[in-house]
């Protein structure tokens, strides 16, 4: 929140705009991932990118972080000190 703060400042462009960008660069680094793991001399790891299920994961995951937390949602409540 710090750098996206600072980043609007820095830049005066709209929030939706900065958020816009990070999604860009969230979508380039899938890609350079992506092309990693394809082509003659792919990464050895064993992952294959499937673009559509990939692209699917990716808008759920950003779907599930931009939902409003519900009061009582004890998984999606942030960690408070330590027992
Ligand atoms: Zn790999």
């Amino acid at each position: 929140m710090t750098a996206f703060c600072a980043a609007l400042r820095d830049t005066r462009l709209l929030p939706l705009t900065l958020i816009e960008l990070a999604a860009a660069a969230v979508g380039s680094v899938y890609r350079e991932v992506a092309d990693a793991h394809c082509g003659d001399q792919p990464c050895p790891c064993g992952w294959h990118p499937r673009l559509q299920a990939d692209l699917e994961a990716l808008q759920a995951a950003i779907a599930l972080s931009a939902t409003p937390i519900l009061q009582g949602d004890l998984v999606r409540m942030p960690v408070l000190g330590r027992a």
